[in-house]
């Protein structure tokens, strides 16, 4: 089997390959050749979680599982709170075939499903970005959608203000004006891309205009909030994968409010593969709810592999 670990992965893995990894999954999704097996997600207790995402793609041969969760002890100890491995089985024969670090890779396959809902869904023209949040995932969501469009200026928001000022850096190397505001003013957002833990949703459907495009993609688990939910029922509703939408994704409010069903939800993969409509005019709000699924980790990883052992670097050891 091989190992690439953590250290490795930035040195390999770029933004561009995460995306066409992540889309082709999703198409191969959407086409039945592959699927998600159901989500574990457990409490072990002091705020730490732990659980495992997992899928086959009959189209990419991959089997494969992410292990992982929040530790939220692990800062004190220098380490970051998320912590996750992917590992990679023969399809055929259940035979270990890789272990891969998977915590950047969880950042960039997350910031590409949402480049992805935008580069398919928002207006051509989007020229003002509207981020509401600014923790870690955040930076890897603004880089990523800056380069899906031409956005003109950057506005954001976030529940703990100290934290804009990272955010505003990443803007700023981008060639990008930022801008920390109210809540109302994301009104002037063409794009909105929401990424926090919020238990309760802090975007009202009054602070989102006609036309804009938003990539929710906070809401992993029962219990987080970041729209409200009549947002919802306004939007035209895309998503990785429908089941997770409903149960842990932001969809699970609206649902549960009997505001939409989840027949009134497409997945992002009938878009690419041109099975659903986008984007049909230019008022209508599309929103991406992205609830992460174990088919993206286990295509970038595999992707990783395939780019450590062109490059000689994948570590080679027997089980
Ligand atoms: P982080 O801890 O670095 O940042 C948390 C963010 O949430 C910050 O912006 C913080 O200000 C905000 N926040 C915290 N409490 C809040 C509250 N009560 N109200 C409003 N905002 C609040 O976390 P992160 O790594 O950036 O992850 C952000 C979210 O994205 C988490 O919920 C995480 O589970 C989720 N996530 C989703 C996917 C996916 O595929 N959809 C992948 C990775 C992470």
């Amino acid at each position: 089997m091989f190992v690439v670990p953590e250290r490795m992965i930035a040195g390999l893995m770029t933004p561009e390959e995460a995306f066409g990894a992540v889309e082709a999954v999703f198409a191969a999704m959407a086409e039945g050749a592959a699927y998600n097996f159901p989500v574990v997600r457990e409490a072990l207790g002091e705020g730490r979680q732990y659980g495992f995402k997992s899928g086959l793609d009959r189209a990419g041969a991959a089997l494969g599982v992410k292990a992982g969760g929040y530790f939220p002890g692990n800062a004190a100890r220098g380490m970051i709170n998320h912590q996750s491995t992917v590992f990679l089985f023969d399809p055929d024969t259940g035979v270990l075939r890789a272990a891969v670090g998977g915590n950047l890779l969880t950042a960039l396959r997350t910031a590409a499903a949402s480049a992805i809902s935008i580069d398919r869904l928002a207006r051509r023209e989007a020229r003002v970005l509207g981020m509401v949040g600014a923790g870690h995932q955040a930076v890897f969501q603004l880089r990523a959608a800056a380069r899906v469009r031409d956005f003109d200026r950057v506005i954001a928001w976030n529940y703990h203000p100290d934290m804009l000022p990272k955010l505003g850096e990443v803007a700023a190397e981008l060639g990008l004006p930022f801008e920390a505001v109210t809540l109302e003013r994301m009104v002037e957002a063409d794009v909105i891309v929401t990424i926090t833990s919020s238990p309760a949703f802090s975007l009202a459907s009054a602070h989102v205009a006609p036309g804009t495009h938003l990539a929710c993609m906070g809401t992993d688990t029962i219990g987080k909030q970041e729209v409200e939910p009549a947002l919802l029922a306004r939007a035209r509703v895309f998503t990785d994968e429908v089941a997770q939408s409903i149960s842990i994704g932001e969809a699970q409010h609206a649902i549960g409010a009997g505001l939409i069903a989840a027949g009134d939800i497409t997945p992002l993969g009938a878009v690419i593969t041109g099975a659903a409509p986008g984007r049909r005019s230019e008022d209508e709000i599309t929103l991406f709810d992205g609830t992460g699924v174990g088919l993206q980790d286990i295509a970038v990883a595999a992707k990783v592999v395939e780019l450590a052992r062109a490059q000689g670097l994948a570590i080679e050891v027997e089980l």
